[in-house]
């Protein structure tokens, strides 16, 4: 993508994957949840451009909802601690739930969220996310929506940001060295 000219390194992922993978996990979801109506929440602000392209490949009603921890910043390694920034407008009591996840590293994040989330009494509580770094998971989740498995390695793209930026590329890619001084 133009816009950021040289930074980019290598496309890890091409749109035209992302859509293929994206309309197969539709499907599934579908099938799995046929005759629910379904509660996504996306956790911000990354899964924001997985949730819009998943969103339409998911032939059920939908609702949504959003939440917003502290992630890393600018810096690229996780902390291990969690904030919630923005909780959900509304309750889940008795509700069929998927998260919806731009990227699990460590799991931390993702961890925390569904102690609390299981806290609050929903019917069902799983998860979708669009990649799961191989190797890197402190904690055992089981994720059951996965669209790619990457390599330990920092990506952006797809609504993964590095310092706000790159969320907008239609791809997942690495960033060359420079972008990161
Ligand atoms: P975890 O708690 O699983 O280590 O990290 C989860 C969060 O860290 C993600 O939701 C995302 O915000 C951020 N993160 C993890 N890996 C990456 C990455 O490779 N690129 C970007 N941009 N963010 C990441």
């Amino acid at each position: 993508m133009e816009a950021y000219g040289s930074e980019i390194d290598r496309v890890l992922i091409t749109a035209e994957e992302i859509e293929t993978r994206l309309a197969e996990l539709g499907e599934a979801i579908t099938r799995d949840h046929a005759g629910q109506t379904l509660l996504l929440i996306g956790v911000l602000k990354g899964a924001f451009v997985v949730m819009a392209d998943l969103s339409r490949h998911i032939n059920l009603p939908l609702e949504f909802d959003f939440m917003a921890v502290s992630s890393y910043g600018a810096a690229t390694k996780t902390s291990g601690v969690v904030r919630i920034l923005k909780d959900l407008d509304h309750d889940i009591e008795g509700r069929d739930v998927l998260i919806v996840e731009d990227i699990v590293d460590s799991g931390l994040t993702l961890n925390y969220l569904l102690k609390n989330l299981q806290a609050r009494r929903p019917a069902s509580l799983e998860v979708a996310a669009l990649l799961r770094k191989e190797g890197i998971q402190e904690v055992d989740i089981d994720i059951r929506y996965v669209g790619f498995d990457i390599p330990p390695e920092f990506v952006v793209g797809y609504g993964l940001d590095y310092g706000e930026r790159f969320r907008n590329l239609p791809f997942v890619a690495t960033l060359k060295p420079s972008a990161y001084a």
